[in-house]
């Protein structure tokens, strides 16, 4: 035991799902740099070592009995993260009842994460006089003298030989190898190589004698004076630049070994630097395209509720020109020196609102997702907290995390989203409410826009707690689009349909097409076709981990779970009744772009859907095509229902809205009018006759009367008064908690037993358990039990009747290898 008096202590964050932090000591040396926000390696149990995040310093010592160990070291000299983020990860974890370390694990980029990898390596302390080794063992020992320390992967790899763990596992039982843990960096920083000249600016008379010495070596002389261009070193009032060997060598055009000749003549070097992948060179920026009467008196209702109210609503139909408007607002902020989070749903919407944002704002705006790799998202990262940060970032729903300084604006678009809401894995956390958080913690103030507001959202908005500015009409001469509801059943039955598509659909397509115009039509589904039967004894296949039917995707012939990303080739004739009378049933998105690609000959058919965008860019270049009208139609999944803005689309099709309505689950209904109603303010964007068509064979539906009539306030009010109704949000909150088992019935045991408990405090506020919709995912059971608390409840003490209770029942057989999470607000 060290003497604690005057010691520093870190509680520390460590990437493991595990309650509370953990506290080490500061060694002296390190006491002075150490600070909230900095990351730290530190040895956790006997063998690990994590890096984790100082959550604070404090010279209090801990009332622990146990021993502290020592941080081992320090790994940045200024904080990753700002407090208010550390703040922000608090409470996302006391929220949504999630590890801190889960919330770590989401907030910062892998780069930034350095995870223990476990490696192999000789024991310093083996003689090998003494062992008697086997050929193999004496083989791989040659390896790791050659190598040093390697993982097991790498060990199968050089051996060539899968059983290599076994020589492993028999070197370390003599004692030959030992097992290390290692910590690797995966953050690298892009370098150039960068010359410059070994004469002093100004020095004339010196830049005289070089070129004097170069004159009868032209190509040198080239590169010369090639340099003292780029450079700016004659130009006395500007200020240098920095020149990279690769422009030097395109600008004089001449090879590098004239450039080594100069080296060699002792007048210029080279030096590496580390560059910013981002940097983009300083475009011209345009002025705000000035706002219509309506659009600038919603931006000034806004400022007006601001005033008053964290967080503000604008309620803007599509098309609004709400785009327009947060535009303004962020300019107003970016002079006012604060900084501005955007915040959209989807990839796709950044990359149309890149071009649109950058016109503007230039290089004030930098663009934060998944897309971007490890090390670019690092970059950016550490753009934001460099002393010349960007001062708007535009992202998706994980820059809630970003160490932005000075945040004075944060701007939720179509936060009525369900994918603000992060489902798997922990935490499971919706960015929207953690940027109100967030805000608030900060005095920023936040814009929710939406043309369909969340109902939670437009239920605040009309009681005070936010403000409501709203957005009744399109801007300039467009209006909304007419809705035509279209009976299938009716139409099949006067054959006025083919398969899935109607002659309505078709002829308004036709109609479109030859006016020069576009459409986009929305299946809620990928792959060819959901139903693969066979005729004979009806067989379908189904997926071996999770409780699906596959679907068929007809490109790769091959079936596809979209639970789990099993896959399998369609058989030949089926495995039951070994007859050849296969047949695939209903309408995947890949099936529909075929029918339309066939119905529509001539004209070009674009398909999005997550199948057509796995790679890097694949959806910016699906989006650029159609804004360029290279394609005609755009088949897609609710990809192409969200926020886009096409000045070409006359027409939206909707397949089919039947699978869309009357999911069990209170979100249902919502999910499907601001679906539908999305996709319809998709069409006539600029002038008049857009035009919307839905088919289903419900038309009687309320849903879709209201969406018919561009009606949210009907749906609204008739929405709310069921939630009152059930006590379903804004009236309760919701807490799903999920258990798994790979035994189904201890699934159902642990499922029973936990809600059996819960009743006994909660009462009549335990819905279950269920089975879910499906109930085996990836071969785990599940089972689901639902919580309706009170919207005033206390967290907190949710939190700790559900952990207690929780712990009361854990050594019950029935828990053994149950796993259990919970989903707060689920979306
Ligand atoms: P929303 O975000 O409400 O769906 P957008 O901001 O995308 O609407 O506006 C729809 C279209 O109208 C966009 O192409 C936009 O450029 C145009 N627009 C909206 N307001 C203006 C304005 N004040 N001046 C010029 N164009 C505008
Ligand atoms: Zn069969
Ligand atoms: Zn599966």
């Amino acid at each position: 035991m060290f003497d604690r008096q005057g010691t520093v202590f870190a509680d520390v964050i460590l990437p493991l799902p595990l309650q509370g932090t953990f506290t080490y000591s500061i060694p002296q040396e390190l006491a002075a740099k150490a600070a909230a926000g900095s990351r730290v390696l530190v040895q956790f149990g006997k063998k690990k070592y994590y890096t984790g995040v100082i959550a604070s310093v404090t010279t209090i010592p801990p009332e622990k009995p146990y021993e502290i160990k020592e941080v081992m070291a320090l790994l940045d000299d200024y904080p990753v993260t700002t407090r208010l983020q550390l703040r922000l990860w608090e409470w996302i974890s006391e929220y949504y009842l999630c590890p801190i370390g889960d919330v770590l694990k989401a907030a910062l980029p892998a780069g930034l994460k350095p995870e223990s990898q476990t490696r192999i390596g000789l024991n310093p302390a083996w003689e090998r006089e003494e062992t008697n080794l086997l050929e193999e063992e004496a083989a791989l020992i040659t390896i790791l003298e050659s190598r040093g320390p390697m993982t097991m992967e790498d060990i199968v790899a050089a051996t060539d030989n899968p059983e290599a763990t076994l020589i492993v596992d028999s070197l370390i039982e003599q004692g030959v190898v030992e097992v290390a843990e290692h910590v690797v960096e995966r953050y690298r920083p892009k370098r150039e190589t960068m010359v410059r000249l070994l004469i002093p600016r100004g020095d004339h008379s010196a830049l005289h004698d070089a070129m004097e010495s170069v004159s009868r070596a032209p190509r040198q002389e080239k590169l010369l004076m090639a340099w003292l261009e780029l450079s700016g070193w004659m130009r006395r009032e500007e200020e240098m630049r920095e020149v990279s060997r690769q422009e030097l060598l395109e600008k004089s055009g001449v090879t590098a070994a004239s450039l080594k000749g100069l080296q060699e003549k002792g007048f210029m070097e080279t030096y590496r630097k580390v560059i910013n992948r981002f940097a983009t060179p300083v475009s011209s920026v345009q002025p705000l395209a000035p706002l219509s009467s309506a659009q600038e008196r919603a931006l000034k209702e806004i400022t007006e509720s601001f005033a008053e109210k964290t967080v503000t609503l604008l309620h803007g139909v599509t098309s609004s020109g709400k785009t327009e408007v947060y535009s303004h607002l962020i300019s107003r902020v970016i002079a006012r020196g604060e900084s501005v989070l955007y915040l959209v749903p989807e990839i796709s919407l950044t990359t149309q609102l890149t071009d649109r944002l950058r016109r503007v704002f230039g290089d004030e705006l930098i663009v934060y997702h998944s897309k971007f790799t490890d090390n670019e998202r690092v970059d950016i990262y550490r753009r934001i907290l460099s002393d010349n940060p960007p001062r708007l970032i535009l992202g998706v729903r994980s820059s809630v995390f970003l160490p932005i300084v000075g945040l004075g604006l944060i701007i939720v678009d179509e936060e009525h989203e369900s994918s603000f809401k992060q489902y798997d894995p922990a935490p499971r956390y919706n960015a929207r409410d953690a940027a109100i958080m967030l805000a608030s913690q900060c005095g920023a103030k936040v814009l929710l826009g939406s043309a369909t507001p969340s109902i939670e959202t437009y239920y605040k908005a009309t009681h005070g707690k936010y403000g409501l500015v709203t957005l009744s009409e399109r801007f300039g001469e467009a209006c909304l689009p007419e809705v035509e509801i279209i009976d299938m059943r009716e139409a099949r039955k006067k054959k006025e349909a083919v398969g899935i598509l109607s002659n309505r659909l078709r002829y308004a397509t036709a109609e479109t097409l030859r006016g020069g115009k576009q459409a986009i039509m929305f299946q809620n589904r990928r792959g060819f076709a959901p139903v693969v039967i066979c005729r004979q004894c009806g067989w379908t296949p189904k997926c071996e981990n999770c409780d699906v039917a596959l679907v068929y995707h007809k490109q790769s012939a091959t079936l596809h779970c979209h639970y789990c990303g099993f896959t399998r080739t369609l058989p030949n004739v089926c495995p039951a009744c070994g007859v050849n009378d296969i047949d695939v049933y209903g309408y995947g998105t890949e099936r529909i772009a075929e029918i339309f690609h066939k119905a529509f000959d001539g004209y070009r058919v674009a398909r999005m859907d997550l199948d057509t965008t796995r790679n890097k860019d694949s959806q910016q270049e699906i989006i650029e095509e159609f804004a360029r009208k290279e394609t005609d139609i755009l088949v897609g999944t609710q990809m192409v229902t969200k926020g886009l803005d096409f000045a070409g689309v006359e027409l939206v099709g909707v397949l089919s809205a039947d699978t869309l309505m009357n999911f069990p689950d209170f979100r249902s209904n919502e999910r499907a009018f601001n679906m539908l109603e999305q996709v319809a303010g998709r069409a006539g964007r600029r002038g008049q006759g857009g035009k919307v068509m839905i088919q289903t064979s419900r038309p009687d539906e309320p849903l879709l009367n209201f969406v018919r009539n561009h009606d949210y306030l009907g749906f609204y009010q008739s929405e709310i008064a069921d939630r009152e109704a059930f006590g379903y949000p804004p009236f309760s909150r919701v807490i799903n908690i999920y258990l798994r088992n790979k035994d189904s019935r201890k699934a159902e045991g642990a499922a029973r037993l936990l809600a059996d408990a819960l009743r006994q405090t909660f009462g009549q506020r335990v819905l279950g358990p269920n089975k879910p919709f499906v109930s085996r995912v990836n071969t785990w059971y599940l089972q689901t039990i639902m919580l309706k608390i009170e919207a005033s409840a206390s967290m907190k003490r949710v939190k700790e009747i559900l952990r207690a209770v929780y712990e009361s029942l854990a050594g019950q057989p029935e828990f053994k290898g149950t796993m259990i999470h919970y989903d707060v607000d689920p979306a």
